[in-house]
């Protein structure tokens, strides 16, 4: 048995995180896209995301993406995932006021 260098993330603060970069990347996939299932692109970014918080070395004290200086993202997805943000803006404002408060307000 060798060390384990990682620990899969399973706190709720990554899963509720893990459900909301869900949620947001099929909204777009359906709103931009008009797929009722994510296209391929959207799919791989979903996946891309999910990897990166269950792998993220904050774990449950992660800062938000945005604020995090480690820049796990690879630059080609954070500028996906940059423009997502973006374009879900008033819808984020409704339904996820802290989300929003912390991604956008706080860069
Ligand atoms: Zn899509």
């Amino acid at each position: 048995m060798g060390a384990r260098l990682y620990e899969l993330n399973t706190g709720p603060n990554i899963l509720k995180e893990k459900e909301l970069v869900k949620q947001m990347i099929e909204l777009y996939c359906h709103k931009e896209h008009h797929h009722e299932q994510l296209c391929n692109e959207c799919q791989e970014l979903r996946n891309y995301c999910l990897l990166k918080l269950s792998f993220c070395r904050f774990g449950e004290n992660k800062p938000t993406c945005s604020n995090c200086k480690v820049y796990c993202f690879s630059p080609i997805y954070r500028q996906k995932m940059d423009t997502i943000i973006r374009y879900l803006g008033p819808w984020l404002l409704v339904y996820h006021p802290i989300f929003i408060f912390k991604y956008v307000l706080n860069k």
